[in-house]
């Protein structure tokens, strides 16, 4: 709630985010048009992460035994232990189902 410095009068909102006074006529812009661009500028950055998801990672030519694919993009991810072997994991290209290479 906003008041007229002038009369301390409550003021009117405008339709849009600006405040009157219908005594004397001081007008007053409201903050709500920031938090709007704010939003705006975190939904651009939703979008940006699923762009991120899209694999850039290396194809190799595997069959998918879920749907039957032969495309799927392929990265090693070390283990807890570094005793433990690097572990192959694969993900279809087409379905995304990810399996790893037990060989
Ligand atoms: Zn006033
Ligand atoms: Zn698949």
């Amino acid at each position: 709630m906003k008041f007229c410095p002038k009369c301390e009068v409550r003021l009117k909102q405008d339709s849009s985010d600006s405040f009157i006074c219908q005594k004397c006529g001081y007008a007053e812009k409201g903050g709500k048009e920031r938090k709007q661009v704010k939003g705006e500028s975190s939904s651009t950055i939703n979008v940006f992460d699923k762009n991120e998801k899209t694999p850039t990672l290396p194809v190799i030519k595997i069959d998918c035994e879920k749907c039957g694919n032969t495309e799927a993009v392929w990265w090693m991810l070390q283990t807890r232990s570094a005793d433990e072997p690097t572990t192959q994991f694969y993900r279809c290209v087409k379905c995304s189902y990810t399996w790893r290479n037990y060989a």
